[in-house]
């Protein structure tokens, strides 16, 4: 994980717990995973449905948020992760309640000695019996203050472990969402973000643009020198697209040698530089074989870039960021396509 997507997961989790508060929501693991999403943003329906409600009433009930769950999260859910990390916070919450529970009454009792010392103590004024009752309270008093003290521990222990149990969520979510090779957000992330994406740029009016990116010959470069050589290559190509994009634009590992970027308020002159230098790092790499030193060579990538047109759906810029990669290999390979180059425009017009 790198330190913006650290920090990143980090702020949604603090928005989430700040959420589960103003709404006095229950701080179960599935309640804080609504907030968390919520505030990541990437589950349109999810937000909608909250905000609606928000609009209407002002706050949200555990009732309302179970019924959002069920409908926008529970089949994408990582269920025996959560529900293992969800049960020790359950543990966890109950024995606080012991605990308190077990000082509430304690207190009580304590209340209970005071008035029935106060009442004593007015009815005698035998020195014996003064000194055998204030004996009584300080020893009371010493209990309370003994438990006082276990139970600020047992808080501060269990603070420390509410702690873990939320990074571990914010590890599960931030699993379920990236490839494990290039650690670029996954395809279900790919999917989810340009559903958001085109769904903003259609309500705000501003330019949105999608690179689809493919590596040239790479079955030839994995026959040659090896599937194991050929992941290697495919992290630094994850690395070169990371590199050439700023931090609104989101890369994913669309498929297997195969990446999509989406570029928010970009148009597709813009797109293009961007496709341009990022097809530049790419070349521009020599590889070396770790473990021998080896010169493997260079290796190319192919892009194709749409842009948003009302009406577009992620499936629809996709298949014309597709057409336009299509073109670069037959053009070459190694070169950027956008859907605004003439042979592109013509192939549209032979299709249609
Ligand atoms: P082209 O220039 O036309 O794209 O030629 P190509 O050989 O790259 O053709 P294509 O894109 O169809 O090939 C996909 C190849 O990419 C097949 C497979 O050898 C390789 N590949 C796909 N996924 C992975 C992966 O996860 N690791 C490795 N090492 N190779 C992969
Ligand atoms: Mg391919
Ligand atoms: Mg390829």
């Amino acid at each position: 994980m790198d330190n913006a997507d650290f920090k990143r997961t980090y702020i949604y989790g603090e928005s989430a717990l700040g959420n589960l508060k103003k709404n006095q929501t229950p701080a179960y693991p599935r309640n804080y995973e609504i907030w968390y999403t919520y505030a990541a943003g990437f589950n349109r329906g999810l937000n909608k449905a909250i905000n609606d409600i928000l609009r209407s009433q002002g706050k949200i009930s555990p009732q309302e948020l179970d019924n959002i769950y069920n409908e926008h999260l529970s089949p994408s859910r990582l269920s025996d992760r959560v529900d293992e990390v969800g049960s020790q916070i359950s543990k966890e919450l109950r024995s606080i309640v012991r605990e308190v529970e077990d000082y509430v009454s304690t207190a009580a009792n304590y209340g209970n000695s005071l008035v029935g010392a106060s009442k004593d103590l007015s009815k005698t004024e035998d020195r014996q019996v003064i000194r055998d009752i204030v004996a009584q309270l300080i020893a009371e008093t010493k209990d309370v203050e003994s438990q006082n003290r276990a139970l600020s521990e047992q808080l501060a222990a269990s603070q420390a472990q509410v702690l873990e149990l939320r990074e571990s969520l914010d590890t599960i979510r931030y699993e379920s969402l990236t490839d494990d090779l290039t650690t670029l957000a996954n395809r279900k992330h790919f999917d989810r973000s340009i559903e958001n994406a085109l769904a903003e740029a259609s309500e705000s009016g501003e330019p949105i643009s999608l690179l689809m990116t493919d590596i040239d010959h790479f079955k030839q470069f994995n026959d040659t020198f090896g599937h194991q050589t050929g992941d290697q290559v495919l992290r630094l190509v994850a690395l070169a697209v990371k590199q050439n994009v700023k931090g609104q634009d989101i890369p994913c590992r669309y498929g297997g040698e195969e990446f999509g970027v989406i570029l928010p308020r970009t148009n597709l002159r813009q797109a293009v530089s961007v496709a341009e230098s990022i097809r530049k790092a790419v070349m521009a790499k020599e590889l070396i074989k770790r473990s021998t030193g080896e010169n493997l060579g260079r290796i190319t990538i192919s892009i194709g870039a749409s842009t948003y047109k009302p009406g577009d759906t992620p499936q629809s810029m996709i298949e014309r960021a597709d057409k336009c990669l299509y073109a670069a290999k037959r053009g070459g390979r190694n070169l950027v396509k956008a859907e605004t180059d003439p042979d592109i425009e013509q192939s549209s017009s032979d299709v249609a």
